[in-house]
């Protein structure tokens, strides 16, 4: 009996020296493909995430300090409340990046993330619609959070909100929690690899997007929805924003900057715990005139599609017209022809040996909607 058991104990030893094993063989194959660029045209943060204000749990001091570490331009928070007052007042430069204060409120569809707008004198309205019209009349734009999870949206007629959430990653550690179990240990070291294996391709969301895409401009957003973990949530997904003008340094002018940048989508998403996206660009051309990922183009076809993805590592860029395929293959530059309307959006797939799932677009970046003149 006393050998049977002495048995069982060598057997899992071994099986625990194996297990830890492979986790170190892991942790030392993972690293993120290509390098980050400091462009201060292309300034890049995260998107969605919560602090002590509300059911967060760092202080907005602390996740402001990581954030600085991590090398991050700016964090958009978005505590509940409709809105947080407190997280408003917080906003400014804190450890040289830009804290910027939204919210995310509960209205009668479901969660709904309001940005960049002042302070209001009353709280919002509880009703979906006459929030968006508050923000708007405020100069704010408005996201629907997590339409298919945790606080499901009711969609209603018309959709008249400026963005769409296309991926929550809190939604998916919950969502996909399983596949999570075997990497567990590794959230105390090296979390992002961990965090990458969450994620499965939003298909859903994304069929929604298009179909919206066909009504007005919805732009698509990569959300961290932090709570906690906010070191390796900020290294997983990126919002790389294209500006006119070098990031400014004073609060104010930046302020401007970026919310002009989201207003107009001027932005795309990455997965960046995978591969840094940086210097990717999508934009349409008519003889001199350039238009950015975002635009609404009013000019009769032909027009010149173009994609600079300069990556030296494998991976598959993807054209969509009107949510369809369109083009696919690898290239680091594309020029194509368009010569009908409708919405063209990218994504780009990673190619190489990746803890990302290959059917997870890595880089998502916002439509251009080309329509008839008339
Ligand atoms: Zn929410
Ligand atoms: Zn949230």
């Amino acid at each position: 009996m006393k050998k049977k058991r002495k048995n069982w104990f060598i057997l899992g030893g071994v099986l625990l020296i194996l297990y830890g094993g492979w986790l170190t063989y892991l942790t030392h194959r993972y690293r993120p493909y290509g390098w980050d660029k400091l462009d201060s045209l292309e300034p890049e943060g995260v998107y969605h995430l919560h602090s002590r204000f509300s059911d967060g749990r760092g202080s907005a001091e602390v996740i402001s300090r990581t954030a600085s570490q991590v090398g991050l331009d700016f964090i958009i928070l978005t505590d509940h409340g409709r809105p947080n007052f407190p997280s408003l007042n917080f906003q400014g430069k804190k450890e040289g990046i830009f804290i910027f204060s939204g919210s995310e409120l509960s209205v009668n569809r479901g969660h709904l993330v309001g940005l960049f707008f002042p302070p209001p004198a009353q709280s919002f309205s509880h009703r979906a619609e006459d929030a968006a019209r508050e923000i708007r009349a405020l100069g704010g734009l408005t996201i629907v959070a997590h339409p298919y999870s945790k606080t499901h949206w009711s969609w209603g007629e018309k959709f008249i909100y400026e963005g769409l959430e296309i991926c929550n990653a809190d939604t998916m550690v919950k969502r996909n929690i399983l596949s999570l179990l075997p990497y567990l240990p590794l959230l105390a070291f090296n979390s992002r690899l961990p965090l990458l294996k969450i994620l499965s391709s939003p298909t859903r969301n994304l069929r929604k997007w298009d179909a919206l895409n066909n009504t007005r401009q919805v732009y698509g957003y990569y959300a961290i929805d932090a709570h906690l973990l906010y070191k390796s949530l900020f290294q997983l997904f990126h919002l790389h924003l294209l500006l006119h003008r070098p990031l400014s340094s004073d609060f104010q002018q930046a302020w401007s900057q970026v919310k002009a940048a989201l207003k107009e989508g001027r932005f795309y998403n990455a997965v960046e715990a995978a591969a840094e996206a940086d210097g990717f660009r999508f934009w349409m051309t008519k003889k001199s005139q350039i238009f950015p990922m975002g635009s609404l183009i009013r000019v009769s076809p032909p027009l010149k599609l173009q994609v600079e993805a300069p990556f030296n590592f494998a991976f598959s860029v993807v054209i969509r017209h009107n949510g369809q395929l369109f083009w696919q293959g690898q290239s680091s530059s594309i020029t194509l022809p368009i010569n009908s309307p409708g919405v063209y959006r990218v994504e780009v797939y990673l190619k190489e040996n990746s803890f990302l799932d290959p059917d997870f677009p890595w880089i998502l970046a916002n439509p251009i909607w080309v329509e008839k003149e008339n």
